[in-house]
C-alpha cells in the first residue's frame, strides 16, 4: 500500500514536471518568446531600431532562430552560433517548431561558445553542411567522431585572430563555465567579436557580468553587439554565470554598443523564470534607456 502511495506520488510530480516543462504543447514563436507580449511602445521603438539599423552602409545580417543560435551574414560570409536543432535540451523540450536552422544551410563556419548542452549539441551538427567548426581548445573532447570526421574543428584561444575572407573572428573572455559536468576542470567558455573594415559585433555566448566587457571594448569598440537575457532565475544560484535583462543592458552600455540583439530566451525552459518574462522585461528597460534593439527572423 505505502508502495503504491509513493508510486502514485513519484507519476504525479513527473507529469506535473514535464507539464511544466512544456512537453507536447508548442506554439507560435512570437507567443512563446514574449515578442507577442510586448507593449505597443516598446515594440515600435524596436521597428524603428531595425529602420536605423538598415541605413547603415557595413552592418551584419543578424537572424534569430532560437536560443543562442544567431545566422550571422556579412562580408560574404555565412556563420551561425551554438546550432541546436534538436528536439530537446536535457530533458526541456523546444517549445516552439519554426523557425529553426535548416541543415541544407550554406555556411562558412559554426561558432560555437561552450560545451554546455544547449551550446554544443551533437545531433544538429552532425546533419548540418560540413565547415568549420570553430570552439575552446579542450572542448574538442566533447565532439562526436561524427562530427569530428565531418567538420574542420578549429581549436581557438581567447584572443586569438583567425582569418575567414574579408572578416576577422576572435574569441574573447565569457564569465561562465567552459565544463558540461561539474568535475571537469580547465575549460573555457568563450564569446566572439567578429571584424569587418572598421565594424565589430560582438557575441557574447553564455556570460554574467564582469570586467571583459570594458575589455572589449577598449580593444575592439563594438557598434553591434547579441546578448543572452535569460536563464537567470534562481538569481542566488544563477546570477554568477548568466545575465538578467537589466544585466545584458549594463552590458551593452559598457561594451558601448549602439545596437543589441538578445539570445537566448524563449526556447527551452532551462530555469525558473517565466519563458516569455526575459523578452518583456528586456523591451521594457530598452526603451526607457533608449538602447537600440531588434530581433530579426
Ligand atoms: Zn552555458
Ligand atoms: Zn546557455
Amino acid at each position: 500500500m505505502r508502495f503504491l502511495f509513493w508510486l502514485v506520488l513519484a507519476v504525479f510530480f513527473l507529469a506535473a514536471f514535464s507539464v511544466w516543462l512544456g512537453w507536447g504543447r508548442q506554439g507560435e514563436w512570437s507567443v512563446v518568446s514574449g515578442w507577442a507580449n510586448i507593449s505597443k511602445p516598446e515594440r515600435d521603438w524596436a521597428d524603428q531600431s531595425v529602420a536605423a539599423y538598415g541605413d547603415l552602409e557595413n552592418h551584419p545580417t543578424l537572424d534569430w532562430v532560437g536560443h543562442a543560435t544567431l545566422l550571422v551574414e556579412w562580408g560574404g560570409k555565412r556563420l551561425v552560433t551554438d546550432p541546436v536543432n534538436s528536439c530537446c535540451v536535457n530533458v526541456a523540450p523546444r517549445l516552439f517548431a519554426e523557425p529553426v536552422l535548416s541543415d541544407t544551410e550554406p555556411l562558412d563556419a559554426i561558432l560555437l561558445s561552450h560545451a554546455h548542452m544547449d551550446h554544443l549539441d551533437n545531433a544538429t551538427l552532425e546533419r548540418l553542411r560540413p565547415t568549420r567548426l570553430f570552439l575552446p581548445a579542450g572542448s574538442e573532447r566533447f565532439l562526436s567522431d561524427a562530427v569530428r570526421t565531418r567538420h574542420e574543428v578549429v581549436l581557438i584561444q581567447l584572443w586569438e585572430p583567425t582569418q575567414l575572407g574579408a572578416l576577422e573572428i576572435i574569441s574573447v573572455p565569457a564569465q561562465h563555465g567552459g565544463w558540461r559536468y561539474p568535475w571537469q576542470k580547465g575549460l573555457f567558455a568563450c564569446g566572439y567579436v567578429v571584424r569587418h573594415g572598421d565594424e565589430s559585433l560582438y557575441i557574447a555566448g553564455d556570460t554574467a557580468a564582469g570586467a571583459h566587457f570594458k575589455e572589449i571594448r577598449s580593444r575592439y569598440a563594438p557598434r553591434y553587439t547579441v546578448l543572452p537575457i535569460g536563464a537567470y532565475s534562481p538569481e542566488w544560484f544563477l546570477r554568477s554565470r548568466h545575465l538578467n535583462p537589466e544585466e545584458a543592458l549594463d552590458a551593452a552600455a559598457q561594451v558601448g554598443a549602439e545596437y543589441v540583439v538578445p539570445y537566448h530566451f524563449g526556447t527551452f525552459r532551462l530555469s525558473l523564470e517565466p519563458v516569455d518574462e526575459p523578452l518583456r522585461r528586456f523591451a521594457s528597460k530598452a526603451l526607457q534607456r533608449e538602447q537600440k534593439w531588434f530581433l530579426s527572423m
